[in-house]
């Protein structure tokens, strides 16, 4: 699957807003965006155009799919299994983003990115409720709990970001044992858990057209 290989900051900077791809770094000065907070490119610093509506929906599709780290045909997938579902499409979607195991691994603070939750997911560091799953993209439901492996406990990736999770906070659908690497999902991801600027109507309006 193609994915995006380029730098990260630069995604920011095109979206207007931080999206916190780089972990600690995100939290520095020396942010990209905090630096240079202008579209990136040549004409960058050039006043920005007033946008279509279109415009508007592809820029906010875009955003999504780079703060989840998704390419676009699984990120269409997840739209279409959101329109099947009960609710508000919009909802749906973002709840689904946020039940994949490479994001409960980030929200949880085991990682201090999305990138990086994807890879130790990838590299089988946990599991759920004591079998391991190497599965990014795996949805968790509620009841479910996520391990570190033992042996993976000592990885410094690992245990840097768990120290530092405070500054970010624990979503309050999860429950986090620090000291016992693990995390419990209490309930489903509700809307208002995701405090970023997410207008997730436009991107719907965008998909069904
Ligand atoms: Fe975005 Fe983080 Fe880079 Fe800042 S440091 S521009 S928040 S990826």
């Amino acid at each position: 699957m193609a994915r995006y290989i380029g730098a990260v900051c630069r995604l920011c900077r095109r979206e207007d807003m931080k999206l916190f791809l780089k972990g600690e770094r995100c939290y520095t000065d020396k942010c990209g965006y905090e630096r240079r907070s202008y579209p990136p490119g040549q004409h960058g610093q050039t006043r920005r155009k007033k946008r279509s509506d279109y415009g508007e929906q592809l820029r906010e599709k875009q955003k999504v799919k780079r703060i989840y780290g998704i390419a676009e045909r699984q990120f269409r997938g997840y739209y279409h299994r959101a329109t099947r579902m009960r609710g508000v499409a919009g909802e749906n979607l973002i709840q689904l983003l946020e039940r994949r195991l490479d994001n409960v691994v980030y929200r949880m603070g085991f990682s201090s990115d999305h990138a990086e939750a994807r890879q130790l997911v990838r590299h089988g560091h946990f599991a759920i409720n004591g079998k391991r799953v190497d599965i990014p993209s795996y949805l968790v439901r509620p009841g479910d709990v996520v391990t570190v492996k033992e042996s993976s406990r000592t990885i410094a990736r690992i245990s840097e970001a768990l120290a530092a999770v405070d500054r970010r906070g624990v979503p309050q659908w999860i429950d986090l044992d620090k000291d016992g690497f693990k995390g419990q999902v209490k309930q489903m991801p509700a809307r208002e858990d995701v405090t970023l600027p997410i207008r997730e109507q436009l991107i719907i309006e965008l998909y069904s057209k």
